[in-house]
């Protein structure tokens, strides 16, 4: 096992990574910006490295820097977090390179799908269902009208290289085609540097489903159940639930299998989440993500897992040691994400936390950097806390996250706290019954 983790993250996700290392006996050694010297993961961490200033490209994301760090502190391995470098190829190409390990899958599998096209092309080799659409990139109009007229509108034009709910323009009908796919096409190549982009059906009322998986390149290969995230605000999740009040037990049965089957084919290692949308009974695969998610702990709390110790583990070269059947499903959790934001304009709203009280009691779980006199940095995300809860169904559940999100109190900054209350009492939430375009017509942005 590893004695020495560096962490190339910052945040919440920073000090997840540092609590599970500490509880498997590895030393930590954090990485920060100058505006992050206080963050409690660098508190807590053995040893801390100042990495430069704000801006992410000069500090977060920039590689050699890290590499250095690494190097210094003589860390055995890498852990890259969330964002940032997680899903970048050439950084778990270098980490290796200079003789660390890298926490996540090998540098092939992380460039596959972190290309759409690639990846969907990938999906269909490995037989997973993908959503009907162009076979590979789009070259200009001509092609794009003629996929068009094999699928129909409205379509949705995607970039190669998007992420983050961004680089996706909608076409309602032939007429918006030529404009929607010069902007997607300008707007890819100026926030990825890569103007590839390709058609897909549009689906009209899908729900968000993802599974998480967990392989170990050795043969080992299991899945977690499926997540909910279907509560979102420009394709970003609010609020995630484990399991989908969508599915059965057959349907989470057989599309768990489907892509556990799929990443053994694969050859997969690591923690890794396979997203599909969900849609009048069938499942449409959109695209993967080849990292631990930020919502990963509503699955942690439905199979008492703990994923970032089992990434660690696997990176170190063990074999899983268990299998499907050993794990078993316990109950509901939700996650809301709280963000330092107005609550009704979603305007950023930085700065020093006043008071700070968190709640607890049995089944609540805060994954949050806050504390009492911490100043939130305007340089990044906006996420402060993940308020996490689990119960034994998903009555108990809610109850129990109006209760805590009750108790839940950030002091001196806007939180989304009060949004959250409104979602959850919401009848339609509480039905279940909801899909992606839910929250937005909730929040008044869509009719
Ligand atoms: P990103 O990598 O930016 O997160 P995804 O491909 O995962 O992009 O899509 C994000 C969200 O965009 C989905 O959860 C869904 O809400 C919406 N979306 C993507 N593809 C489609 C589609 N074919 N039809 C309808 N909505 C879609």
């Amino acid at each position: 096992m590893f004695e020495k983790v560096l962490i190339a993250n910052r945040g919440e996700i920073a000090l997840r990574i540092h609590r599970a290392c500490k509880e498997m006996g590895i030393q930590t050694v954090a990485v920060h910006s100058t505006a992050d010297s206080d963050a409690m993961h660098v508190r807590l961490a053995d040893e801390a490295v100042c990495i430069g200033p704000p801006a992410p490209r000069d500090s977060y994301l920039n590689i050699p820097t890290i590499l250095s760090a690494a190097n210094i502190t003589r860390a055995d391995a890498i852990h890259p977090g969330v964002g940032f470098l997680a899903e970048n190829a050439d950084f778990a190409q270098m980490v290796e390179e200079h003789g660390h390990v890298f926490i996540g899958p090998t540098p092939e599998h992380i460039r596959i799908m972190g290309d759409k096209i690639a990846a969907k092309e990938k999906a269909v080799e490995i037989g997973l269902p993908v959503v009907p659409g162009s076979e590979g990139g789009i070259e200009d109009e001509g092609e794009a009208i003629a996929v068009a007229k094999e699928i129909g509108f409205p379509l949705i034009i995607k970039a190669a290289a998007g992420g983050g709910g961004r680089g996706m323009k909608v076409a309602e009908s032939e007429a918006d085609l030529p404009e929607a796919l010069s902007l997607c096409r300008a707007e890819a190549k100026a926030a990825f540097g890569n103007d590839a982009v390709y058609l897909e059906r549009y689906l009209s009322h899908p729900r968000h489903i993802e599974v998480q998986i967990l392989a170990d390149g050795q043969g080992g290969c299991i899945h977690m159940g499926e997540r909910d995230c279907s509560l979102q605000r420009r394709h970003q999740k609010v609020v995630e639930e484990a399991p989908s009040p969508a599915l059965n037990t057959e349907e989470r049965d057989q599309i768990g299998g489907v892509v556990t089957d799929a990443l053994k084919e694969m050859g997969y290692r690591s923690a890794g989440t396979v997203e599909f949308l969900y849609q009048d009974g069938e499942f449409y695969f959109i695209e993967m993500n080849t990292r631990l998610q930020v919502e990963h702990p509503i699955s942690e709390m439905i199979c008492g897992l703990d994923l970032v110790r089992e990434q660690i583990r696997v990176a170190a070269g063990a074999p899983l040691g268990f299998d499907q059947d050993d794990l078993t499903f316990f109950g509901h959790a939700i996650e809301c994400r709280v963000t330092a934001e107005d609550p009704e304009t979603f305007a950023p709203s930085p700065g020093r936390i006043k008071d700070y009280h968190a709640p607890g009691g049995l089944g609540v779980r805060v994954d949050s950097h806050l504390y009492s006199g911490y100043s939130i940095p305007p340089f990044y995300d906006s996420l402060v806390s993940k308020l996490v809860v689990h119960g034994a169904n998903r009555n108990e559940c809610l109850m129990r996250l109006r209760r805590a999100l009750e108790e839940y109190v950030i002091g001196g900054i806007k939180t989304t706290i009060p949004l959250h209350e409104r979602v959850i009492s919401d009848p339609a939430f509480i039905d279940g019954a909801y899909d992606i375009h839910w929250l937005e017509r909730f929040l008044g942005l869509k009719d």
